[in-house]
């Protein structure tokens, strides 16, 4: 096969591992920096143009599109996929992923366990917001963040109400959630490959911070989820039209809950505190699944 692996930089961990795993099946794959990719919209053949050729042959496409360049890269995307490329996650899919409101409504419709949420812009109702939310303590989220950054522990009723009406005076969208406090710090990280959970990690904040993010100076060890936890992660997977994905969720005395669905989730942290070969998992779905055509986006 012929792969498309769209990304900014080729020499991140799981750049690397892609295109590893891809040769080593015997493919070939070219790193295309999506950002530098030009959209033809009035020729009569969609077309995507890079370092002055037209990309032509492709097979499958793997998108690792940043955050911070969700909408241009996931233009270029569905210009492969107009082309009739199969993606590895659709541009659609991916969309939805970068917006949590909208991927909590998802999960809540398909019947996912969520943690208990409520979603706000004007915040001078501070006080309504919380009870809602089940009273202190809190996490309240800016809706654009990623990393951990952006998520905060309101501990008690006072904090929480300040911590709200301080964003509002920055205008901004927020989550403010139930704290699971019986997660103690840790929280679940499935790798979903298909319909299936390929590896899973228990990630550990830092010694006293909540988040368990590793770009956040948590550690990550494998281990043993139940069943509930794997269909779970398959439902939320499924619910948000994802092939690959990272769905993290925490360990509440109600069930697992999911915060968090990843649409490019990195291979590095899985990887090494797994020993699963998840690159390899990812290419072999797509030589299962790949056809041309086999995409519902067939316009923009
Ligand atoms: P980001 O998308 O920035 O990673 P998350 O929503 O995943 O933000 O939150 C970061 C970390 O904070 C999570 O990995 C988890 O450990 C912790 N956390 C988030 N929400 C809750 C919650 N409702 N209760 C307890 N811990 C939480
Ligand atoms: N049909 C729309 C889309 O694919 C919205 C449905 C959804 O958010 O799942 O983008």
């Amino acid at each position: 096969m012929k792969i498309a692996l769209l990304c900014r930089n080729a020499d991140l961990y799981s750049h690397q591992r892609l295109v590893g795993a891809a040769q080593e099946r015997g493919h070939e794959i070219d790193v295309i920096n999506h950002l530098r990719c030009y959209i033809d919209i009035a020729s009569s053949d969609p077309e995507i143009h890079y370092d002055g050729i037209s990309l032509k042959g492709y097979d499958a496409v793997i998108p690792r599109i940043g955050a911070s360049v969700t909408f241009f890269g996931t233009a270029v995307l569905r210009q492969f996929e107009m082309m009739g490329v199969y993606p590895l996650n659709e541009s659609v899919a991916i969309t939805r992923a970068r917006d949590k409101l909208r991927s909590l409504q998802l999960l809540q419709r398909d019947g996912v366990g969520l943690p208990n949420t409520v979603f706000a812009h004007r915040t001078s109702e501070a006080t309504e917001i919380l009870k809602l939310a089940g009273g202190a303590p809190v996490v309240i989220k800016l809706l654009e963040g990623t990393q951990g950054i952006g998520v905060v522990l309101g501990e008690t009723t006072k904090a929480a109400e300040s911590i709200i009406q301080a964003f509002g005076g920055v205008r901004t969208n927020i989550l403010v959630q139930q704290f699971v406090k019986e997660a103690n710090g840790e929280d679940l990280r499935c790798f979903v490959v298909g319909n299936k959970v390929v590896a899973a990690m228990l990630r550990k904040g830092k010694e006293g911070d909540f988040r368990s993010n590793l770009h956040r100076g948590g550690t990550a060890s494998v281990v043993k989820i139940s069943p509930k936890e794997r269909a779970t992660a398959i439902k939320a997977a499924k619910a948000m039209g994802l092939n690959v994905c990272g769905v993290d969720m925490l360990r509440s005395n109600e069930g697992p809950v999911v915060m968090e669905v990843n649409s490019s989730p990195g291979l590095q942290g899985i990887e090494t505190a797994t020993g699963v070969d998840v690159a390899g998992q990812i290419i072999q779905f797509i030589e299962k699944n790949a056809q041309p055509g086999k995409t519902h986006t067939k316009t923009p």
